[in-house]
């Protein structure tokens, strides 16, 4: 896939807040040869009333604004979301979308990258906080505020846009292994007695708590916070105690807590 750049005739230059939101759409044009350079075209011209920071279709990749400048994607998501353009119709059906897996599969390796470089968290919906989005991965059809209906992921009625592709490729692009397989049996006895020295203690914004000793209450706990990593929510707070630590949400951050988490589940699942 070759890269060209074209700058956009409307943008702001700099941000006025951190990058820390990751936003797909479509194109509602082709997608061929050419097609990413003739929305990049229609981004440069100064009749245009939209920008992204790129656009792919199945051969192309076209950097319209820069990740430090502000583009015009999505009303009210521009200062802290980097925004992707997908060669596509937002009415395709799944099977329509999949024979262009060379613009999904480029969209999602140039989202992982970005989400490495910003640190935005993998996380999809991103979270809603005061009307904005945030920390995260969002579609321009779901950020609130917004009536855009590019991509809808589906099924839904107006289109189905294969969300779980996309997010397999960024998640294989961030190395986040998303479903543990154990085999029985291989936890050795040693880590059988360490395993038993766990506390967990989860407690929601709301108040309500999931709290666990030992391995048997905690594993299942671990599991779910292991395969659902979106599910730690701002106002909760996660602490595992285990062998004389202390991990305290609060204190490291719900991405590093996710990876004690994963990291004491694989080590001692069975
Ligand atoms: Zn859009």
């Amino acid at each position: 896939m070759a890269i060209y750049l074209k700058r956009a005739a409307h943008y702001y230059p700099g941000r006025a807040l951190p990058i820390d939101l990751a936003v797909v759409h479509c194109t509602i044009s082709p997608n061929r040869r050419g097609g990413a350079a003739g929305v990049a075209n229609y981004f440069a011209s100064p009749t245009s009333a939209g920008s992204t920071q790129w656009v792919f279709d199945d051969y192309d990749a076209v950097r319209c604004v820069a990740d430090e400048d502000t583009c015009w994607g999505a009303f009210g998501h521009n200062s802290n979301g980097l925004h992707y353009e997908l060669c596509g119709y937002a009415d395709w059906t799944r099977a329509q979308w999949l024979e262009h897996r060379p613009t999904i599969l480029a969209t999602a390796r140039q989202m992982a990258a970005d989400m490495r470089k910003y640190g935005i968290p993998y996380q999809y919906p991103a979270l809603h906080i005061n009307g904005r989005a945030r920390n995260g991965i969002h579609t321009h059809n779901g950020l609130p505020g917004n009536d855009h209906s590019d991509p809808a992921p589906g099924p839904s009625g107006n289109g189905e846009f294969p969300m779980d592709v996309l997010l397999k490729e960024i998640r294989k692009g961030l190395g986040i292994v998303h479903r543990v397989t154990v085999t029985p049996g291989r936890v050795a006895k040693a880590d059988r007695v360490k395993r038993e020295r766990i506390g967990i203690l989860i407690r929601s914004a709301a108040g309500s708590e999931v709290r666990g000793r030992g391995w048997k209450k905690c594993a299942a706990i671990l599991r779910h916070l292991d395969t659902m990593d979106h599910e730690i929510r701002p106002g909760t707070t996660v602490n595992i105690m285990w062998q004389g630590h202390l991990w305290r949400s609060t204190d490291i951050g719900n991405q590093k807590i996710l990876k004690v988490v994963h990291s004491i589940y694989t080590r001692f699942a069975d």
